[in-house]
């Protein structure tokens, strides 16, 4: 369990850059700050800069970590419905009436009111299953908040994730009508892969996942299988079985560590008081090993 807090956990924040990152290069940052407007501000923080434009390289890839040089997602629209009643042999994990099958360090800052699920917001932790899954489908239905004036930061606006083994996630994130780095929209595995589309919509509307994740596979400290993922976001697909090259981790290039053949499924919170993220309708689906 520790391993999992300590790498969950480095998903959080802008802070701790790898060691092999590059300089950020002012003339590039003035020229996309001219090309992208909405992005000026963010590049305007040297650490942002820095996060987004001098990430390590990812492997066999054109781009870096945490790249917002590469093409953004395209938006696409989808209708309102998505909700899904749990199927038959389906483990139902919220129903909004209890949070009985769930447990974390911070499990009283999570609030449960009106059959809705919303993030504490004061500090970063995790949501936690008291029951391990490996190979599982998952159905979780969010809903980001309004923005404010002037809007925050991109990263800030309704941060929360859906983490496989409390160790892959699958971001969450208000991504209606901005760009951040396209590895860290919604619907993107987190530092990893981009969606295929922008399938988000507006703050204050429900959305929702349904995620097939098979877990990675271990030969003593080497992988034999990569964890793999498929999501999709509001009825469209946005990860096509795509392969992991590790446990979520910011700022870094992903990398396995052996772990348990189940883990239990956790809820980000991102520590965002101004920005919290509900959840309701949540359930999964044991599915034979792959
Ligand atoms: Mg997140």
């Amino acid at each position: 369990m520790k391993k999992i807090i300590l790498l969950a956990s480095a998903a959080c924040c802008f802070a701790g850059l790898a060691a092999s990152q590059t300089a950020v290069d002012p003339a590039e940052v003035a020229r996309l700050s001219a090309e992208h407007p909405q992005w000026a501000k963010w590049l305007a923080d040297p650490e942002l800069a820095k996060l987004t434009l001098a990430g390590p390289k990812m492997p066999n890839s054109n781009w870096h970590v945490a790249d917002i040089r590469r093409p953004q997602p395209v938006h696409v629209k989808t209708g309102s419905a998505c909700s899904a009643p749990p199927p038959g042999d389906a483990e139902v994990l919220f129903d909004g009436k209890n949070l009985d099958k769930w447990t974390g360090d911070h499990f009283g800052e999570w609030t449960r009111k009106d059959g809705v699920l919303t993030t504490g917001g004061r500090v970063y932790n995790f949501l936690k299953t008291k029951q391990s899954y490996g190979d599982v489908q998952i159905h979780v239905e969010w809903k980001t908040p309004p923005q404010p004036n002037p809007p925050l930061n991109p990263q800030r606006r309704g941060n929360s994730g859906v983490f496989p083994m409390g160790l892959y996630e699958v971001q969450i994130l208000d991504s209606y009508d901005t760009d951040t780095y396209p590895d860290g929209t919604a619907g993107s595995i987190y530092s990893q892969s981009p969606p295929l589309v922008n399938a988000t919509r507006a703050p204050g509307v429900w959305q929702c996942y349904d995620i097939v994740f098979h877990p990675p596979h271990f030969s003593g400290d080497t992988v034999t299988t990569p964890a793999r993922m498929t999501v999709i976001h509001n009825g469209v697909l946005v990860q096509d079985d795509t392969a992991l090259i590790g446990a979520t981790v910011h700022a870094k290039v992903a990398h396995y560590e052996p772990h348990a053949a189940e883990l239990p499924l956790a809820l980000q919170d991102h520590g965002n008081p101004e920005s919290h993220v509900s959840f309701r309708n949540i359930w999964v689906r044991r599915l034979s090993p792959n």
